[in-house]
């Protein structure tokens, strides 16, 4: 099932997603249905709170970079109370998007190399170590699960600029292709 994306300014993008229950009865179907959302939105990332849920949950399908990031091709994962145990390399500024920030794009820093933890969606458990675009996008979804944007790296005067816009998204003012959910509805829509 499609889900809408929630944008910006929803409250449970904010919040830090719970640890997720081995016995916990809907995670399957969430995974299924975030895949589902998330292609249809043309994303290669999704984390759970984009979709309305406060769970420690994220997909990757890393696979439309593969043209310009060969290591993508074929990265499709689920990653479960997933923890960042340590990132290193050199500090990379690239462009970063996201689904629930339509049409904002900026150059965020992050450190190039990353170890993390994970349970898969059989839940077993994972002890990895990623650079290069896998470790961008995992970054940033990891983020989703601990409430923190993309736009809350950028410098200050980066983020005043985009105020006008970031306040367009929250009243929904905003052209996308997909189905999303904003925090201030206009009446009719
Ligand atoms: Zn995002």
């Amino acid at each position: 099932m499609i889900l809408p994306v929630y944008a910006y300014g929803c409250p449970i993008l904010r919040k830090s997603g719970e640890t997720v229950s081995i016995d916990n009865p809907r995670i399957k179907e969430l995974i299924s249905n975030m895949f589902e959302t998330m292609y249809v939105a043309e994303g290669v990332g999704l984390a759970a709170q984009q979709v309305g849920e406060d769970l420690k949950i994220f997909v990757i399908d890393a696979s439309p970079h593969a043209e310009n990031h060969p290591e993508t091709k074929d990265f499709k994962k689920v990653f479960i109370n997933a923890k960042i145990l340590e990132e290193s390399g050199e500090e990379l500024a690239y462009e970063e998007g996201c689904l629930s920030i339509p049409n904002i794009r900026e150059d965020v820093v992050r450190k190039s190399k990353i170890r993390i933890t994970y349970a898969d969606e059989n839940f077993v458990e994972h002890d990895e170590t990623y650079d290069g675009m896998i470790a961008r996008i995992i970054q940033h979804e990891y983020d989703h699960n601990q409430g923190i944007f993309f736009v809350d790296k950028i410098n200050s005067l980066r983020k005043m600029l985009l105020k006008n816009k970031l306040n367009n998204i929250m009243k929904g003012a905003v052209d996308i292709r997909y189905k999303m959910k904003f925090p201030q509805m206009k009446k009719g829509r």
